[in-house]
């Protein structure tokens, strides 16, 4: 081990020969002694090596690149802790400030009164969404002298996990509607057979993680009104908005899904999704200040007692902040729109150029946001599967998943792009060849690919 060497042969330091370069590092226990900072960072750097080339992952949603503007921002803010504003005053004014440009951006009634706070991502701000609509429905109910022992939430089949495991932690039964050829998402469908006095409320996306697409948040409300109209349930809605929430504003202006319908009480989405900012920063913003329960906001008393905090984290990095806010500052509404415009015109390229093949059906087109995903067609063939595509497009650098739909449609498998900030034309083009090249070569097999390469890849 490099420790018990001889100190001398420290001050060679030939390039990869150097104590500790020339062994396998101990990566599970502690090492007794230490290692040249030098060594060190060469054996890390080169083990992140082996992961993928992030630009090439057409699985993910989370931003991988940002500008050299934001990358000197970072490096000047990562050592800033969120949750101490009392250090970071003028941090703590950049996260409101950005708060307060998305309550407009979604059209709140009162976008400086209202409330909202950042998160580590979507996934803990769709937790405090679910949180505060437990809460109010809890207090109504008891109001009432009404049980509060059986609260359920309403939603797609599709759901981005973070809502299971919401239901899962928080006590909250998950009712789910199943999607279907017919009913692609959920659209407000049958919707009178799953609510009832217990639902805390309904959950609509806006840009399903399975295939990109919107869900209807007028006619899923419309559908609510009617509901009330010959119930007299007063059900509302969290929008996840994880991607649609800094795609719509942008591109489909004309679209209503935010707090222009009533019944849409808070919205939340991801800071580095289609927010542009490296990973982890979510958002979450409520419609007007009422619809989140004073009783689940914590005020931090050495700030005056004004500074109100909501957060199931309490130290995180406040880095991504300043980065979003760096980018609302660079970007303004002409800046999104562009980038989002680009990637949508990349993936309606990549997806007609898909469906253009032969052996494959689009499930949908990616011109809700810039996602999309497809099927092969029925009796195309017997010998390949969309998991023998999604691993030979592997072998030359492209991640693009294959998985099975859920619960009522677990049987359809689909392969879905995800196109980001960086996927250019150009190398949307290339993608393409290498998809029809590789659709050619199974397609000339003599005998069907071995079944068990079928590794449902699903990422979130
Ligand atoms: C990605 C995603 C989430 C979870 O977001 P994170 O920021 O990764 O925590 C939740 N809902 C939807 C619809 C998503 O696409």
């Amino acid at each position: 081990m490099a420790q018990q060497r001889d100190k001398n042969t420290l001050s060679v330091n030939p390039l990869f020969a150097r104590p500790g370069e020339d062994t396998i590092a101990l990566k599970t226990k502690l090492a007794d002694g230490q290692m040249m900072p030098e060594t060190a960072y060469q054996i890390v750097h080169d083990e992140t090596m082996l992961d993928g080339n992030a630009r090439l992952n057409l699985a993910t949603f989370v931003s991988t690149w940002m500008d050299d503007h934001a990358n000197k921002l970072y490096a000047e803010t990562y050592d800033k802790n969120m949750i101490d504003k009392d250090e970071y005053p003028q941090t703590a004014q950049i996260e409101q400030n950005c708060w307060k440009i998305l309550a407009d951006l979604w059209h709140s009634p009162d976008p400086e009164g209202t409330i909202g706070t950042s998160t580590v991502g979507s996934s803990e701000a769709c937790m405090l969404g679910g949180l505060a609509l437990k809460r109010l429905w809890q207090s109504a109910r008891r109001a009432d002298g009404k049980p509060t022992d059986k609260p359920n939430l309403v939603m797609s089949s599709a759901v981005q996990v973070c809502w299971e495991k919401f239901c899962n932690y928080f006590d909250v039964e998950a009712r789910l509607v199943p999607i279907s050829e017919e009913h692609k998402c959920l659209d407000g469908f049958e919707l009178e057979k799953y609510v009832d006095e217990n639902t805390i409320g309904v959950v609509a996306i806006m840009g399903v993680t399975y295939t990109g697409m919107y869900e209807p948040v007028k006619q899923i409300a419309a559908k609510l009104d009617d509901i009330q109209a010959s119930t007299g349930l007063d059900i509302n809605i969290h929008v996840d908005a994880a991607s649609g929430g800094m795609i719509a504003p942008f591109i489909q202006q004309d679209l209503e899904w935010d707090f222009k319908i009533d019944r849409v009480h808070s919205i939340s989405t991801s800071g580095h999704k289609y927010g542009l900012v490296y990973p982890g920063l979510g958002w979450v913003v409520w419609r007007e200040r009422q619809w989140l329960p004073e009783d689940l906001i914590f005020y931090v008393s050495y700030l005056g007692g004004d500074m109100p905090t909501f957060a199931l984290n309490f130290s995180r990095p406040g880095a991504q902040v300043v980065l979003q806010f760096y980018l609302f500052l660079r970007l303004g509404r002409e800046g999104y729109a562009k980038i989002q415009q680009a990637c949508q015109d990349v993936a309606v390229y990549l997806s007609s150029g898909i469906s253009e093949m032969g052996p494959f059906e689009l499930w949908n087109d990616g011109t809700d946001i810039p996602v999309f995903a497809w099927r092969l067609k029925e009796g195309h063939t017997d010998k390949w599967t969309l998991y023998d595509l999604a691993e030979r497009l592997r072998t030359k650098g492209w991640l693009v998943p294959a998985y099975p739909m859920p619960s009522n449609l677990e049987n359809l498998t689909v392969e879905r792009i995800v196109v980001r900030n960086g996927l250019s034309m150009d190398l949307a083009d290339s993608l393409l060849d290498d998809i029809r090249k590789e659709t050619e070569y199974l397609d000339r097999l003599e005998s069907p690919m071995p079944q068990e390469s079928a590794q449902p890849g699903f990422h979130h």
